[in-house]
C-alpha cells in the first residue's frame, strides 16, 4: 500500500532531514502552513515531552512529526484531541503490529512497561477558542536499543517485533484513521469511538496511582475517562477530582 487515501490530511508535507522539534518548527512558520499541513523530520535534536521534559528523536528511526490542525474547537476541548491522537496511534500500530498496545492516560502509548509513544499538544488562540492546534507525536519505530536515563522506560516497534517495522506503512495508516476520526468528532460531534479505544485499552483504569503535581505526590485510584478527555481520579478520603492533562502526571503504583 503506497498511496495515502486522506481527503485532506497531510496533504501539505514538510519533511526536514534534522530540526530542533517540530512542534517548535511549526510555530515559526506558522504563516506558511495550512489546516492538515504535516511537518515530518528524520531527527529532532531538542525533542519535548510534557511539561518540560525531553524526548529523544534518534536520526531515521522513528516518527517524528507535528499535525497542523484549526478545529475550530473551544479551547477546553484542546484534551479531547490528544485522546483522538493517542486512539489513532493505538490503532494504527496494533493494524500494523499486532502488538499488545496500552494507552497511559494522557498522552502515551506502551507495550508492557515501556513507552513506545508520546503526544504533545499545543493550542494556540484567545483564552476561549483554539485558532491553531498543534499535535506532535514521537514514536520509537525502529531504534534497536536505548541508552543513558531512557533505557528503562522506552522500548521500539522493532525490538518488541524483533524485525524492522514500515514507518511509511504505519504513517500512513495513522493518517487515515487519524482523519476519520477527526472528521466523525469535528465535523459529526461523534466522538464515541475514540472514547471506545482510550477507555478499552487504557493503562490507568482501575488502577491505584499516584497524582504528581511539582513534588507533591498523592495516592489516588483512577475510575474513569470523561467524556472530555480528563481523568477522574479517587482519593483515599473518597475525594473525587477530575484531572485535565496539561497539569499533572500520573504514575501507576
Ligand atoms: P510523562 O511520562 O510524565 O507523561 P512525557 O510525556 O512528558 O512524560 O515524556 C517525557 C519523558 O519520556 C522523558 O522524561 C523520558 O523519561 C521519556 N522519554 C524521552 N524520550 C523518549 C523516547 N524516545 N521514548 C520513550 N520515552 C522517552
Amino acid at each position: 500500500k503506497s498511496v495515502l487515501k486522506t481527503r485532506w490530511l497531510a496533504h501539505q508535507l514538510v519533511h526536514l532531514e534534522s530540526v530542533d522539534s517540530t512542534n517548535i518548527w511549526a510555530k515559526k512558520h506558522h504563516h506558511e502552513l495550512q489546516h492538515g499541513a504535516l511537518v515530518l523530520a528524520e531527527e529532532q535534536t531538542g525533542g519535548r515531552g510534557r511539561l518540560g521534559r525531553s524526548w529523544e528523536s534518534s536520526k531515521g528511526e522513528g516518527i517524528w512529526m507535528t499535525l497542523v490542525l484549526e478545529p475550530g474547537l473551544p479551547m477546553h476541548d484542546a484534551g479531547k484531541m490528544t485522546q483522538l491522537a493517542a486512539a489513532a496511534m493505538h490503532q494504527a500500530i496494533v493494524g500494523v503490529t499486532g502488538l499488545p498496545v496500552k494507552i497511559k492516560w494522557p498522552n502515551d502509548l506502551l507495550v508492557g512497561d515501556h513507552k513506545i509513544c508520546g503526544i504533545l499538544t499545543e493550542a494556540s488562540g484567545e483564552l476561549t477558542r483554539i485558532e491553531r492546534l498543534l499535535v506532535g507525536i514521537g514514536v520509537n519505530v525502529n531504534q534497536q536499543a536505548f541508552s543513558g536515563e531512557i533505557a528503562a522506560v522506552a522500548t521500539s516497534l522493532r525490538i518488541m517485533m524483533e524485525q524492522p517495522v514500515s514507518r511509511v506503512a504505519l504513517l500512513m495508516l495513522f493518517l487515515e484513521i487519524f482523519e476519520k476520526c477527526y472528521d466523525d468528532y469535528v465535523l459529526h460531534q461523534s466522538y464515541g469511538a475514540v472514547l471506545r479505544v482510550v477507555r478499552e485499552h487504557s493503562m490507568l483504569l482501575n488502577q491505584p496511582i499516584d497524582v504528581i503535581r511539582g513534588d507533591q505526590r498523592v495516592a489516588a485510584r483512577a475510575v474513569s475517562i470523561h467524556e472530555d478527555g480528563r481523568l477522574e481520579v479517587v482519593y483515599e478520603d473518597g475525594q473525587s477530582e477530575l484531572l485535565a492533562g496539561g497539569e499533572v502526571s500520573v504514575r501507576r503504583k
